[in-house]
């Protein structure tokens, strides 16, 4: 827990596979602070190439390091007002999207809910997701795996690093 019992920290993932790319991630940005929530850190932006068996285009991905008066539930709503705000169109599962906010841990909490499972099951398939959260939270532990983020990340790197490889992006 973080400052005050009704406040925490939580990793964020932002991705946008339909351009403006990154006007999509931007306007998520501009939402956080709307919404008063603080950006403590944040990661470069990667490409990052789509996984599953949808063709689409390349996604652009970004990390962040928020801080908020919210606990739980009150980050996924936030995340589904900035999607929301994107005009994102729930069409096919899995398929292109302006905008997506994952939820991928929040500070000291382990959740399983319909709607919430926190840390994002993703974070330990997706290596980007790992290598991002490393920069953020090294020494945050992952609550069912017992190791820090930067273990799980170094752990990760002998294996399936491959997997849902990514690039530096430039700016779209
Ligand atoms: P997505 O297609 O990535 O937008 O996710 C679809 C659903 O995943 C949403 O309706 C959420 O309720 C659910 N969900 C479960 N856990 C999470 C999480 N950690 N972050 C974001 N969405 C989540």
């Amino acid at each position: 827990m973080s400052s005050s019992d009704d406040s925490s920290q939580a990793v964020l993932a932002l991705g946008s596979n339909l351009q403006p790319r990154a006007q999509w991630l931007d306007l998520a940005l501009d939402l956080l602070g709307e919404k008063g929530i603080q950006v403590l850190a944040s990661t470069p932006r990667w490409n990052t190439a789509p996984i599953g068996a949808i063709p689409q285009p390349d996604y652009l991905n970004q990390l962040v390091l928020a801080r908020g008066t919210l606990r739980g539930l009150g980050w996924l709503k936030l995340a589904q007002a900035a999607e929301v705000r994107a005009g994102r169109r729930r069409g096919v599962s899995k398929g292109p999207r302006t905008l997506d906010v994952d939820i991928i841990l929040i500070e000291g909490e382990s959740l399983t809910s319909p709607g919430l499972t926190v840390p994002h099951p993703g974070l330990l398939q997706r290596p980007y997701l790992l290598r991002g959260a490393a920069q953020l939270v090294p020494d945050w532990v992952h609550p069912t795996e017992g190791l820090s983020i930067a273990e799980l990340a170094r752990r990760d790197l002998t294996g399936s690093w491959a997997i849902g490889s990514s690039t530096p992006s430039g700016s779209s």
